[in-house]
C-alpha cells in the first residue's frame, strides 16, 4: 500500500506509522526525521533545513520535493510505503503527483488543538535509534531511558512549547488544505485520535480497512 499520513504536529502520525509499516511490511518515510538526520550528520542539506525546523516553519517545497524524489525512486519503496510528513502543502502533493506516484490512501488522523500543545511538550525521542515515547500516554519503563538502547531521551528543539504555537499555525494555513485536495481525489479517510496510542489504532485499522 502506497499511503500518506497526515494531521497536525504530535496528532500521533510517526506513533501510527510505525505499527502500520510493521502490519503492512513496507518502509515508513518520516520526512521530519530524515531532516534531523540531516542536522545531526552535519550536512549541507541539514544547515539549511535546521534553521526552518527550529523556528517551526516548513522547509521550502524544492528541497522537499528533491529529497522525496531520490528516496521514494529507491528499491525498497517499490511495493508500497508510508509517508509520514510529506506532502505537507498543496505543492509538495503536486510534485507527487507529477512523480507519476499512484497514491492508495490518505489517512487523516484528527485531534484537537487544545490537546495538541499538551502531547507535544511530553514528547520524548530518544537521540541513537530514534524511538519515540510521550511521559504521559507511552512512557519509556525507566523515565527519559530509551527501552531499546538505554540512550537518554531528549526534547526534539520543535517541541519547545514558544514553538509549538507556530507548529500549529503553519498546520491550519500551508497543510490542512491538502485535507480538501485528497477528498475531492476520493482517497481521504479519516481516524480520530485518542488519548491512548492503542485506541487510535484501533481507528486507523477500522479507517483504512485492515483488519
Ligand atoms: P515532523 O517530525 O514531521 O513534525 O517534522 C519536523 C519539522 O521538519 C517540521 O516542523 C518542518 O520544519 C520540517 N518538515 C518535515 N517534513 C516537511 C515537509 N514535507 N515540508 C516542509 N518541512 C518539513
Amino acid at each position: 500500500m502506497k499511503l500518506i499520513i497526515v494531521g497536525a504536529p504530535g496528532a500521533g502520525k510517526g506513533t501510527q506509522a510505525a505499527i502500520l509499516a510493521d502490519t503492512l511490511k513496507v518502509p515508513t518515510i518520516s520526512t521530519g526525521a530524515v531532516l534531523r538526520k540531516e542536522i545531526a550528520d552535519g550536512t549541507a542539506f541539514g544547515k539549511t533545513a535546521d534553521g526552518y525546523i527550529k523556528a517551526g516553519n516548513l522547509v521550502p517545497d524544492e528541497f522537499m520535493v528533491e529529497l522525496m524524489k531520490d528516496r521514494l525512486s529507491r528499491d525498497d519503496c517499490q511495493n508500497g510505503f508510508i509517508l509520514d510528513g510529506f506532502p505537507r502543502t498543496v505543492k509538495q502533493a503536486e510534485a507527487l503527483d507529477e512523480m507519476g506516484v499512484a497514491i492508495d490512501k490518505v489517512l487523516d488522523i484528527e485531534v484537537a488543538d487544545e490537546a495538541i500543545v499538551e502531547r507535544l511538550s511530553g514528547r520524548r525521542e530518544c537521540p541513537s535509534c530514534r524511538a519515540t515515547y510521550h511521559t504521559a500516554y507511552n512512557p519509556p519503563k525507566q523515565a527519559d531511558i530509551c527501552d531499546k538502547c538505554s540512550a537518554a531521551l531528549t526534547v526534539r528543539e520543535d517541541d519547545k512549547p514558544e514553538t509549538i504555537q507556530n507548529r500549529l499555525n503553519v498546520y491550519h494555513k500551508s497543510t490542512e488544505p491538502l485535507i480538501d485536495f485528497y477528498r475531492k481525489k476520493g482517497l481521504l479517510v479519516v481516524a480520530q485520535g485518542q488519548e491512548e496510542v492503542t485506541q487510535t489504532t484501533k481507528e486507523v485499522f477500522r479507517a483504512l480497512g485492515i483488519e
